[in-house]
Order: structure tokens, then C-alpha cells, then sequence
């Protein structure tokens, strides 16, 4: 399969992703061009009200007017996500559809009761975007902690793991890709 290009579709209310940063690495990391959707608002179908948040895995079909057979598709909420027996997920992605969706709720320090980090914020959401689109590309968890495809329980294994998909989930990244 050769893919074309990511492409991202932020949904309303936006948080404050730095486009710019992300747009450079992931087009550095999986050497695809990066395009942005204009802002939607959120579906309300995917709302559950009792539980306050977006389930993950509607998006998936959600985003698929936007895949064109031959890209990969991400979206972007701010708001919180979750999947029938999580209480929350960071992301979800389909090999199946190549489409996929993170959530930047849990990705920002104030939400551990920490004082903001500009910095540490913009590179987890690269993270959860990095490894989302890897899972689009078929790959699944990774064992090695530092590796961007290791399964984040918490914000902790997200810090502790790189952006950088370790030497052997980069060789399928390549194969994927067609690199
Ligand atoms: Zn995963
Ligand atoms: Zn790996």
C-alpha cells in the first residue's frame, strides 16, 4: 500500500495544538505530507451523557468521508474519550479504515493537578498521534518501554516512552508505508 499523505481533522472547541510542531514531525517521522481539515464541530452522537465523554471508535467511521483509499486519516478532541470497559483511552486507531482519533483531555498537566508545561504537552500529543497512526499502519503494541508503539496505561509510560518507533516497528512502519 502506498499512502499519500495524513491527513488531521480538529474538532470544536480546539485545543492549543501547535500545528506547526506537529505538522514537522510527523511528516519527518512516517516522510508523508501532513494536511489540516478545517475545524469541526464535535458529532453529538457520540456523546454519552452519563458518562460525559465521546466514544472513541465512533470516530472511526465518523472520519471515513475524509479517507480517500489511499491516506491516512487522524482526528483531534479535546475532549475526554472512552471504549465500553476503559473509563478513558488516549486514542483509538483501525489498520481496517486507517482512520484513527486522539484526545488531548488527558495530555495536559492540569489535569494531574500539575502546572501547565507548554513543552511536555505539545510532545505527548505527537506521541499519541505517532503511535495512533502507527496502529492505522497495522503495527501493534510494542514491549519496549521507550518505544512510541508501547501501550500508554497512564500519562507515565506516555512520558517515559519516546516519539520514535524503536528499530524493529520502524522496519514495518517502512514496509507500510512503502518507504
Ligand atoms: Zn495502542
Ligand atoms: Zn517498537
Amino acid at each position: 500500500m502506498n499512502f499519500k499523505s495524513i491527513l488531521i481533522q480538529p474538532f470544536l472547541p480546539e485545543d492549543r495544538v501547535d500545528r506547526a510542531f506537529l505538522t514537522e514531525k510527523l511528516q519527518e517521522i512516517f516522510s508523508l505530507p501532513v494536511l489540516w481539515e478545517r475545524p469541526v464541530p464535535l458529532p453529538p452522537e457520540g456523546f454519552d451523557p452519563v458518562r460525559k465523554q465521546y466514544l472513541a471508535s465512533f470516530f472511526l467511521t465518523y472520519l471515513l468521508p475524509l479517507q480517500q483509499g489511499d491516506n491516512i486519516v487522524l482526528g483531534i478532541v479535546s475532549q475526554d474519550l472512552y471504549e465500553p470497559g476503559l473509563n478513558f483511552v488516549f486514542g483509538v486507531a483501525s489498520p481496517k479504515t486507517r482512520t484513527a482519533v486522539i484526545s488531548t483531555y488527558r495530555l495536559h498537566n492540569s489535569f494531574y493537578g500539575l502546572p501547565e508545561d507548554e513543552n511536555l504537552f505539545q510532545e505527548r500529543v505527537l506521541k499519541e498521534a505517532v503511535h495512533e497512526i502507527g496502529h492505522t499502519l497495522g503495527l501493534g503494541h510494542c514491549p519496549n518501554p521507550e518505544c512510541v508503539m508501547h501501550f500508554s496505561n497512564s500519562i507515565l509510560d506516555t512520558d517515559r516512552k519516546s516519539y520514535l518507533f524503536c528499530p524493529s516497528c520502524y522496519e514495518k512502519v517502512k514496509k507500510a508505508i512503502g518507504l
